[in-house]
C-alpha cells in the first residue's frame, strides 16, 4: 500500500513538473494529433475524430482535473492522461512502421498472430524503433517539441486552455456523432470492445455468427435478382489460397523452384501477372471477394451479392470445403456464406487447435474434391476449396516430405539462421500448395467435362522480403502481389474459344480480386442484375479504373 501511494506520488510530481511547464498537454495534443495521421491522411475528418474520444478525452479531463480539488479526480486524470499517450505513441509508430494506425486492424492482427511472431516482434523491435526515430522528418519533430518546450513558459494559461478545452470539446461531440449516426463507427467501436474481451470470445463469436447469418438471410439481396444460365459448365473449383506471395513463386520468377509442378505444365494454364488482393487481412479480403461488395462500398457486406447465393439460384450445386475455421474473433462473413452452400464441411483442427495452430494439410480438401466429382451431380457444380495455404505457422503447413529447403537454400546476407529457417518453412508450404494446385487440376483434366479451375490467394505475406518482420499486414510493397492462375479442361476450351482467346490478352492487365466474381459469373455463365461487365476482366467493356487496397486508391 505504501509502496503504492509512493509510486503514485512520484508519478504525480513528475506529472505536475511537466505541468508546470506547461509542456504537457500540448506534447500530448501533437502526439494525438501525429497520432491520427494515418487517417487525417487517407479518410474523412470524421473517421480521425472517431479517434478523439479515445485520444482527448482524457486530455480533457486530465485538464479539468489536475486542477481540481478532488485528489480522486486527478488521480483518475493522471491515469487516462498516460494512457492517452501510450496509445497515441502505438499509433504513430503503429502507422509509420506498417501503414495503418491504432484500429481494429491491430487487434486483428494480434488475434491472428502467436507467440512466435510476438517474440519475433520483440526481437525486431528496437531496430524498428531506432528507424521510426532517426526518420528526418521526426527529428524535425523532436526538434520542435524542444523548441516549444522552452518557450512553452511564455504562452499565457488562458490560451491553453481555450485550445485544449476547444479540441477536446469538439472531438468529443463529432465522436458522439459519427459512433452514433454511421454503421462503421457502431462496428469499430464495437470490435475493439470485443477485441479488448478476448477472454470471452468464444461467446462473441458465436454471437456474430448468429447475427451475420440473421443479417445475411434478412437482408440477402439474391431475392431481387433475376439470374438467368445462359450456358452451364460441368464443374468449376474455386481454390481460395492463404497468404501466399507472388514473388515466392517459381511460376512468377522467384530463384527457388518452389512451382516445379506447375512450372511444367505453365502453357496450359494462364497466370496473371499484375492481381491486387482487396486487403491484407483473410475475413476483410474474403468479404470483398466473395461478394460483389468492394473495398469502397458504404454497406456491410451482407447487403450485396455473395457468389454461393448467387451460383445456386442459377442452378448449381455448391460444396464448401475448408480447412479453416468457421467463424473467428474479426469476422464470420466466410462462414455465414459459406453455410449456405449445399454441402459444407470444415476440416477439424487437430487438437483442437485455432487457425495458427496445427491442423489438417490442405490435402484433405482433395479427397472431398475427388468425392464432390465422382457423384455423378446433374447439375452444374461449383466446389470452392479453402485451403490454409501458406498460414503461419509455416511449419505446421506442409508434411514432411515437402520439407524441401532450408535454411542453406535462402540466400539473403541480411537474414539471420533463424530467419532463413523461417523463410525456408514458408518457400515449403509453397511448394506444398504447388502440389495441391497440381493435384486439383489433375483430378479435373481426367474427365471429358468441361470444368474450370481458379487459384488465387486471399493477400500476400511478407516473408522478411522488405523488412525485419514476417507476417500479412506490413505496408512493405510486396504485400499486394497475390498469384493468381487459372486453368481450362481441354472440352471447356473448345467449347468456349472465345473467352479462351480472351484470356491471353489479359494476363498482364491490372486485376483485383474484389472484382473476381463478375469474371466468375461470366464463367458460369450467369446473368444478372449484379454483373457489372466494366468490373470483368474478360469483357470488352472492362476498363482498368483505379483499383484499391485497404479502401484506397492503389498505385504501383
Ligand atoms: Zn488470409
Amino acid at each position: 500500500m505504501n509502496v503504492n501511494i509512493k509510486v503514485m506520488s512520484s508519478i504525480s510530481n513528475i506529472l505536475s513538473c511537466f505541468y508546470r511547464k506547461r509542456f504537457l498537454f500540448i506534447t500530448i495534443a501533437i502526439i494525438t494529433f501525429l497520432g491520427n495521421i494515418d487517417l487525417w491522411c487517407n479518410t474523412s475528418l470524421l473517421t480521425v475524430l472517431k479517434w478523439a474520444l479515445i485520444a482527448f478525452f482524457p486530455c480533457f479531463l486530465f485538464f479539468f482535473f489536475i486542477i481540481s480539488r478532488f485528489y480522486l479526480l486527478r488521480y483518475i486524470g493522471y491515469f487516462l492522461c498516460i494512457i492517452q499517450i501510450v496509445l497515441s505513441i502505438i499509433n504513430f509508430f503503429s502507422y509509420e512502421t506498417w501503414g495503418f494506425g491504432f484500429n481494429e486492424r491491430i487487434f486483428i492482427i494480434l488475434i491472428e498472430t502467436n507467440s512466435r511472431e510476438i517474440s519475433e516482434f520483440f526481437i525486431s523491435f528496437p531496430q524498428l524503433l531506432f528507424n521510426f526515430i532517426i526518420l528526418p522528418t521526426h527529428l524535425i519533430l523532436w526538434i520542435l517539441l524542444l523548441i516549444l518546450f522552452i518557450i512553452i513558459k511564455y504562452i499565457s494559461f488562458n490560451v491553453y486552455r481555450i485550445f485544449l478545452s476547444a479540441i477536446s470539446l469538439l472531438s468529443i461531440i463529432i465522436t458522439i456523432v459519427h459512433i452514433s449516426t454511421s454503421d462503421i463507427g457502431k462496428r469499430d467501436v464495437c470490435m475493439i470492445i470485443k477485441s479488448a474481451l478476448w477472454l470471452n470470445h468464444s461467446t462473441e463469436m458465436r454471437k456474430m455468427l448468429v447475427e451475420d447469418m440473421n443479417n445475411y438471410i434478412n437482408n440477402n439481396p439474391i431475392e431481387q435478382q433475376h439470374i438467368s444460365l445462359k450456358d452451364s459448365i460441368n464443374n468449376i473449383v474455386l481454390v481460395i489460397g492463404e497468404s501466399s506471395a507472388r514473388h515466392h513463386w517459381q511460376l512468377y520468377g522467384y530463384p527457388l523452384n518452389t512451382t516445379p509442378k506447375l512450372n511444367s505444365i505453365r502453357d496450359s494454364i494462364f497466370i496473371f501477372n499484375n492481381v491486387l488482393p482487396p486487403y491484407s487481412t483473410t475475413a476483410e479480403s474474403l468479404q470483398c471477394i466473395l461478394t460483389t461488395k468492394t473495398t469502397i462500398s458504404k454497406k456491410p457486406w451482407y447487403y450485396y451479392v455473395d457468389i454461393v447465393s448467387l451460383s445456386k439460384k442459377a442452378g448449381y450445386k455448391v460444396s464448401w470445403y475448408s480447412n479453416q475455421e468457421k467463424v473467428s474473433q474479426f469476422g464470420s462473413s466466410t462462414g455465414t456464406i459459406a453455410n449456405n452452400a449445399d454441402i459444407v464441411h470444415y476440416e477439424d483442427s487437430v487438437n483442437n487447435q485455432t487457425i495458427i495452430g496445427k491442423r489438417a494439410y490442405d490435402a484433405v480438401l482433395l479427397k472431398k474434391l475427388g468425392k464432390a466429382l465422382n457423384n455423378n451431380c446433374s447439375k452444374p457444380q461449383l466446389i470452392i476449396l479453402h485451403t490454409m495455404g501458406s498460414h503461419a505457422e509455416y511449419s505446421n503447413r506442409y508434411p514432411i516430405e515437402y520439407k524441401k529447403f532450408t535454411k542453406d537454400n535462402i540466400n539473403n546476407i541480411r537474414l539471420s539462421d533463424n530467419e532463413k529457417d523461417i523463410v525456408a518453412h514458408y518457400d515449403n508450404t509453397i511448394y506444398y500448395t504447388d502440389r495441391i494446385l497440381y493435384d486439383v487440376i489433375d483430378s479435373l483434366s481426367k474427365s471429358p467435362a468441361k470444368n474450370i479451375m481458379i487459384y488465387f490467394s486471399d493477400h500476400s505475406e511478407d516473408v522478411y522480403d522488405t523488412g525485419n518482420v514476417y507476417l500479412h499486414a506490413y505496408k512493405g510493397k510486396n504485400i499486394v502481389k497475390v498469384p493468381m492462375i487459372i486453368w481450362f479442361s481441354n472440352s471447356y476450351i473448345s467449347s468456349h474459344s472465345q473467352i479462351v482467346s480472351n484470356m491471353n490478352r489479359c494476363k498482364d492487365m491490372a486485376i483485383s480480386t474484389e472484382n473476381i466474381i463478375h469474371t466468375i459469373m461470366n464463367f458460369m455463365g450467369i446473368s444478372c442484375e449484379a454483373y457489372n461487365s466494366q468490373l470483368d476482366f474478360l469483357s470488352e467493356d472492362y476498363n482498368c479504373q483505379t483499383r484499391y487496397f485497404e479502401g484506397k486508391p492503389f498505385n504501383e
